[in-house]
Order: structure tokens, then sequence, then C-alpha cells
């Protein structure tokens, strides 16, 4: 048997029309475009190359692109003085401060500083809490644009058992959040887990998110289960995921690709992020 593929790159690109034609009623009704900030401090090229594409992104779907770029050795306070400007800035919709940020400059201070209603990739501790409390807030880019392509194979995610593969703040906890929001029975799977392959075999849903390459085999996987993976690594064989897509395709059944799957629905999730919290500050009613 072979999985279906789970195409992130069409879903995305559907997305992303949706939100090109949700831009221009916003723009129609409040005079003006979504805008979104993206703060970039220092050189790091992997953080350029992902600002770069977010820039262009916000401008193809019709958003205005505001961006900071500040030197690596920029004092924390100054920082912070850009992000109380952008917060008070009528015209910027969502703020986002491209992460990891130089040792000198405390990440959780900064994400914290950013006005919680302008924080669309939902890494405020109140964005988090409000997850976790079933209030409207933002979630972050990846495991909502997790969530779209698991309800793409599965409309009612009811019932089913899940198991969610790293406990981060960005990706494995709110993916848990929002699974347990679906009424997801769910396992949460870390470094300190005793038999991570046995919690996987009984999952009918199974979310990778741990940064080991081909961690998750074949064989770990329950006949007939959807795999998502988020794991994005480099390696001398080139690109590839936390999951085993040759071994983990053949017992799946359904399965995202690397590349190709879940990391072209990030940026895609960033701008739907952004135009609704525009719509929410204008009281514009978008339908996305
Ligand atoms: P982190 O390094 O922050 O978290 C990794 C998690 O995996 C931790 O919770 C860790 O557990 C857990 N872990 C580590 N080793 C094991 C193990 N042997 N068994 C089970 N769990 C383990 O990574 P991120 O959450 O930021 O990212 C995860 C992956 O997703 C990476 O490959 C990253 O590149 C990718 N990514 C992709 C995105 C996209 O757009 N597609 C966006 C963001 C991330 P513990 O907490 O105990 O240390």
């Amino acid at each position: 048997m072979s999985a279906t593929i789970i195409d992130g790159k069409a879903f995305a690109a559907r997305l992303r029309a949706r939100i090109a034609t949700g831009v221009a009623e916003f723009h129609a009704e409040a005079g003006r475009a979504p805008g979104l900030a993206v703060v970039l401090v220092g050189e790091d090229p992997a953080s350029a190359v992902y600002v770069r594409s977010k820039g262009k992104a916000t401008r193809d779907a019709g958003m205005q692109s505001i961006e900071h770029r500040l030197p690596a050795d920029v004092p924390a306070e100054t920082l912070l003085a850009l992000v109380a400007d952008l917060n008070a800035d009528p015209g910027v919709d969502g703020i986002l401060v491209q992460l990891p940020l130089p040792k000198h400059i405390d990440a959780q201070t900064v994400i914290s500083a950013i006005d919680p209603d302008k924080d669309v990739d939902g890494f405020h501790p109140i964005n988090a809490g409000r997850l976790a409390t079933g209030l409207p807030g933002f979630v972050p880019c990846t495991p909502l644009g997790c969530l779209m392509l698991l309800k793409s194979i599965h409309p009612k995610l009811s019932g089913l058992e899940a198991v969610v593969i790293g406990r981060s703040n960005i990706v494995g906890k709110p993916m848990a959040q929002l699974l347990l929001a679906e009424s997801c029975t769910v396992t949460i799977v870390h470094s300190r887990t005793h038999d991570a392959k046995a919690h996987v075999r009984a999952a009918d849903i199974v979310v990778a998110a741990v940064g080991i390459p081909q961690m998750v085999t074949g064989d770990w996987i329950k006949p007939g289960a959807t795999v998502i993976d988020v794991g994005i690594n480099r390696t001398e064989a080139g690109l590839v995921g936390d999951v085993d897509f040759a071994s983990a395709s053949q017992v799946a059944g359904a399965i995202t690709p690397v590349p190709g799957g879940v990391g072209p629905m990030t940026i895609a999730v960033l701008l739907r992020n952004t135009l609704v919290s525009a719509a929410r500050r204008e009281a514009v009613a978008i339908d996305i």
C-alpha cells in the first residue's frame, strides 16, 4: 500500500489565492492594505532568506511589507523601542521579530513586548494562554498550517488518537493544544519519553516536530495513519524531514513530503493571520 501524498504546496497556493481576494476586499472597505512589519536583527543567512521570502509573499498578496534591519550589536533597548513604535503605528497589523536573536538580547522579553493583538506569529504568552483556554487569538503559523493539512484528510478529528513528537513553544505545544481543541486524544512525546515508538504505533495521527533526520521510520507507523512531518533537516543527502518518507509512506494512509508539505504552509498562514488581524482591527468582515 502506498500513502496519499498531502500536497502542502498546492494547499498553500490555494490559501494564498483566497488571502489575496480577502486583501482586496479589506482594501476596498478600509481604504488601506494590511501591513506586516518584519524585524531582522543581524546577518544570519537563513534568517535573511526567511525575511526576504516573507516580504515577497506579503507584497504578492497585496499587503504592505514593512522591513526593519538592525545590526547584530544593536542594544536591546533600541529593538524594544522599535517594537513600541510598531505597536503604536495604526498601519501595522502584524509584527514579527525574526528568531533567533543575538545572544545579548532575551527573545522572550522582545516577544512579550509585542502587542498581543499584532502578534501574528502567536508566540506571545497571552496568545499561548488564549489558545490553551479556547479564547480567540493568534496561533503559531506552523502548527496551524499542520492542522489545516490534517483537516483536508480528516474533516472530523474528534476522538482520534494523536501523537505529537516534540514540545517546543513554537510547534509541539501549540500543535497539541490545537488537536486537543479538536477533541483528539493527545499524547506528547519528547526526549525523556521512555518508548516513543510504542506511543507513535498507537496513533491515528502523527505530527513529528523533532529536528532529528528521518527518526520516525515505517515500523513506527500504525497502518493507515496520517503523518505530518514538520522537520526541516539539511543533510548531505539534501533536505529531509523527521520522518523516513520512503518507509513511512508504505504504511501510512496519508503523509506530507519534505519539501513541499508543511513548509509552504507556514508563510501562507502568516499572511492569513495578518489579514485576520487587519480585519479585526478595522472591524471589516472577511471570510477566510
Ligand atoms: P526544538 O529543537 O525547539 O524542539 C525539538 C523537540 O523535539 C523538543 O521538545 C525535544 O524534546 C524533542 N526531541 C528531541 N529529541 C527527541 C527524541 N529522541 N525523541 C523524542 N523527542 C525528541 O525544535 P522545533 O520545535 O523548533 O522544530 C522541530 C523541527 O521542525 C525542526 O526540524 C525544525 O527545523 C522544523 N521546523 C519547521 C518549520 C516549518 O515551517 N516547516 C517551522 C519550525 C520548525 P525536549 O523538549 O525534551 O528537549
